[in-house]
């Protein structure tokens, strides 16, 4: 196998571990390298995936068309309700609005799509142009909420300002300006929001339920299956529950700076993690001994169900190994849990939008040789692909066709996948999708394993 290079400025973001090595500096949270061909998307598109799933607003984006279109449909999102989230809006700016500015049409724009669709909130997304051109989409925004009488926010992710966490940022801010704008009547003591959940094959159905039948109380879920009204009177809820820290956490702190609100971080994914929010939030409410007895009761009738099922899957996936490469690299702890529950070592972690803290706790739960990488490119994760020769890849839509070309087996573990991961079901689905796609015969004619060659 010819060897493949990392390109110069990149080697500081890549970490292979080391058990005599003390020192960890992994560089991260900076912007991409030009000619690195990240798999990271722009700021926009960080705020648009954070804002999407609340169904009952009006999502423009206010710019080129093709903004719109990259972002369109961006999750599964699924909504019990409303869908005015899966219709994706533009302002479709061209070269005469680039020069006399775009103002006007976003303002008419807004209002004929206000009368039209009757949401109960518009978001309206600054894109890479209007940065340049310096519309000042705030007044619009004001304009035609005094006109229309329903909250019209910009969220300013201009996409070449910083990376898709700024993007997650100007979501949070936006959506703190609805945060505190509804009544709170009626909402008991024993109530959570659901932060970062993003309801992409009903996941958040599914942890709702957990949380009611411990007998708590959801007021909102960030954004999953969203509504402006809950969100409005998310301020008063006991507690918040982060996942997906990355994109969320901003919003927890803002909540418990403003309305005194603490948060608790937790994953959804795998048995161990699944367990742990359960209990960590029946502690939060330990005043009420008859929550922490409901989670005991259902983490053992889930668990009890699901050991069995598994052990089948790990006579076969013992020994196999992974490589993950994930927005938020929370998630890549939780999924290297669920991997090793069955067997599996991880050989990569890695992450889009990653910080030190959760690097170098990374670094101490993987094995000798793992590979921990931030911001990475095709390039790179086809190189340690090869070379840890992993026989799975978990990552998303942009990731998929690295491993169908390398003849690896593939898990959506991202914005697209219509099965939900999450819960106890969840790391059913995840251990079954892992199984079905690792043991597919079609592998033995990928030429990496000697197959048929192209
Ligand atoms: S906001 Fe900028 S970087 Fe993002 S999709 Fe639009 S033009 Fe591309």
């Amino acid at each position: 196998m010819e060897k493949i290079g990392i390109l110069e400025g990149r080697q500081k973001q890549i970490y292979e571990k080391k058990e005599d090595e003390a020192a960890f500096d992994i560089k991260c949270e900076t912007t991409s390298l030009s000619g690195s061909v990240s798999q990271r998307a722009c700021v926009f598109c960080g705020s648009r995936v954070v804002l999407y799933p609340v169904a009952d607003a009006l999502h423009v984006v206010h710019g080129p068309i093709g903004c719109a279109a990259y972002t369109w449909d961006i999750r599964g999102a699924v909504s019990s309700g409303p869908e005015l989230h899966r219709l994706s809006f533009s302002t479709d700016l061209r070269e005469m609005d680039v020069i006399y500015g775009g103002e006007k049409k976003l303002h008419r724009s807004l209002v004929e799509l206000i009368d039209d669709y009757r949401p109960k909130a518009a978001f309206i997304y600054s894109t890479c142009i209007i940065g340049l051109i310096g519309d000042d989409i705030d007044a619009v925004c004001r304009k035609v909420s005094q006109e229309k009488g329903i909250p019209v926010l910009p969220v300013h992710s201009e996409g070449f300002k910083g990376t898709k966490k700024d993007g997650y940022r100007a979501a949070c801010d936006a959506l703190m300006k609805l945060v505190g704008k509804g009544s709170t009547e009626g909402i008991g003591k024993y109530s959570i929001n659901i932060l970062g959940e993003f309801n992409l094959a009903g996941e958040a159905w599914i942890i709702k339920n957990y949380y009611e039948e411990m007998g708590i109380e959801v007021v909102s879920t960030m954004t999953g299956d969203g509504r402006v009204g809950d969100i409005r009177r998310s301020h008063g809820a006991s507690l918040n529950i982060v996942q997906c820290s990355g994109s969320m956490v901003k919003l927890a702190k803002m909540m418990e700076e403003k309305y005194g609100i603490p948060y608790l971080r937790v994953s959804y994914f795998g048995i161990e993690d699944m367990s742990k929010a359960l209990y960590d939030v029946a502690k939060h409410f330990s005043d009420n001994p008859a929550i922490m007895e409901a989670a005991k009761a259902l983490v053992s009738r889930e668990v009890g169900e699901l050991y069995p099922q598994l052990r089948e899957f790990r006579n076969e996936l013992e020994g196999k190994k992974a490589a993950i490469y994930v927005g938020g690299a929370f998630k890549a702890f939780s999924l290297i849990k669920a991997l090793r529950s069955v067997g599996m070592n991880v050989v990569l972690a890695g992450s889009q939008t990653g910080n030190k803290d959760d690097y170098s706790g990374l670094k101490e739960m993987c094995d000798e040789g793992t590979v921990i990488v931030d911001d990475s490119n095709p390039v790179e994760l086809s190189k340690f692909i090869l070379e840890k020769e992993a026989d799975l890849l978990i990552g998303g839509v942009k990731e998929r066709p690295i491993a169908y070309k390398l003849g690896v087996a593939f898990c959506d573990h991202n914005h697209e996948r219509k099965i939900p991961l999450a819960g106890f079901e969840g790391m059913y689905n995840f251990i079954r999708e892992v199984y079905s796609s690792v043991m597919s015969p079609v592998w033995r004619f990928a030429p990496r394993k000697g197959g048929l060659s192209s």
